[in-house]
């Protein structure tokens, strides 16, 4: 019988396409989530159980019936904007929903985990190349949860010999190639998703949050990264947890900065239509620029990052966004 995955946040974007990749690869994800911005309809390649990582005995439960090989931890709550106002809601759902995880595969004997943190864990760091071991300095409630779910994994490691392989993205975008699943939330809050929005008539315009950053062309500079390129770097953190290769930290993205307005270039070569654009003020807790070097994950993992081209990024983003999309 297959190994199976325990995937929390399996039915929302960056999980369903790891659980695609996991399929593909030969096991069988197991999606816990809640459902509350995740998508049944992206749950396709294994059960779903639609429970709660602050209900201890659901976790138990799932950990029991299903047995995993190991976790792939996804599941929190990730809009830096609402980490600002709303900090409570951030530290109690990422961190007690991640505390209860690891005590649970403790307890049930699941001894490996991927996790999925975050360059917000960096906070603002005057436009330098990001790598694993700079120094973590989050300027938002988002980033200081992921940023302690981080030292949980460290001190359970060491306790309880709990593996753990931690995973920092960049900003990820596109989607699956072959289009079964693709980036929706609600309320949409991310830049490619709305800028396309926007290109196709649903959404009057995109508002830029802000253009006096100190970067060449003062908006905000992002490393993008391609969702099928970080979800097959998934399936390369789980082998090595799986061949006991040891923990592992590692900074997915593209190596290379877009600005904002970067962005926007490249979507009217890819759709060959404008994008309504307003000027808007800051977003609070935004970094000017966020850009990393995803050697370690090149060099120790053998990542191959197929597809995360800023264009190509956006064409599959666009293909996507012309579907009609999860029904919720
Ligand atoms: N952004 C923007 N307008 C929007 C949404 C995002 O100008 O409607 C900017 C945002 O300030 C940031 C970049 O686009 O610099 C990427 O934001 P997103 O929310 O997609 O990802 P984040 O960087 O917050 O993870």
């Amino acid at each position: 019988m297959a190994d199976r995955v325990l995937v929390t946040g399996g039915a929302g974007y960056i999980g369903a396409h790891a659980c695609k990749a996991l399929a593909r690869a030969g096991f069988v994800p197991v999606v816990f989530d809640n459902l509350s911005t995740g998508w049944a309809e992206a749950v396709k390649w294994g059960p779903l159980v639609k429970a709660d990582l602050l209900d201890r005995a659901a976790v138990d439960a799932a950990l029991a019936e299903h047995r995993p090989v190991a976790v792939m931890h996804f599941a929190a709550l990730s809009l830096v904007g609402v980490s600002m106002q709303d900090p409570g809601l951030y530290w109690r759902t990422n961190v007690s929903g991640a505390l209860n995880l690891v005590e649970a595969c403790v307890a049930a004997g699941v001894k490996n985990i991927v996790f999925s943190s975050t360059c917000a864990t960096y906070g603002d760091q005057d436009g330098v190349l990001l790598t694993e071991d700079a120094a973590q300095k989050p300027i938002n409630a988002y980033g200081g949860s992921k940023l302690a779910i981080e030292g949980i994994l460290r001190d359970f490691g060491a306790a309880h010999g709990l593996a753990h392989v931690i995973f920092r993205y960049f900003n990820v975008a596109g989607a699956d190639p072959e289009g079964e699943v693709g980036e929706q939330h609600r309320p949409e809050t991310h830049l490619i998703p709305l800028m396309l929005d926007a290109v196709a008539g649903r959404r009057p315009a995109l508002t830029v949050f802000g253009t006096d950053y100190a970067t060449p062309d003062g908006t905000c500079v992002r490393d993008y990264v391609h969702v099928a390129d970080l979800a097959e770097a998934h399936v390369l953190g789980l082998r090595r947890l799986l061949q006991g290769r040891g923990d592992g930290v590692f900074c997915l993205g593209s190596g290379r900065g877009f600005s904002v307005r970067e962005v926007i270039e490249a979507s009217r070569a890819v759709t060959n239509r404008e994008v309504p654009v307003v000027i808007g003020a800051r977003r609070a807790g935004d970094a000017a620029s966020l850009v990393c070097a995803s050697t370690r994950a090149v060099s120790v993992l053998g990542w191959q990052p197929q597809r995360s081209d800023l264009r190509q990024m956006i064409g599959d983003a666009w293909a996507w966004a012309q579907k009609p999309g999860f029904a919720g």
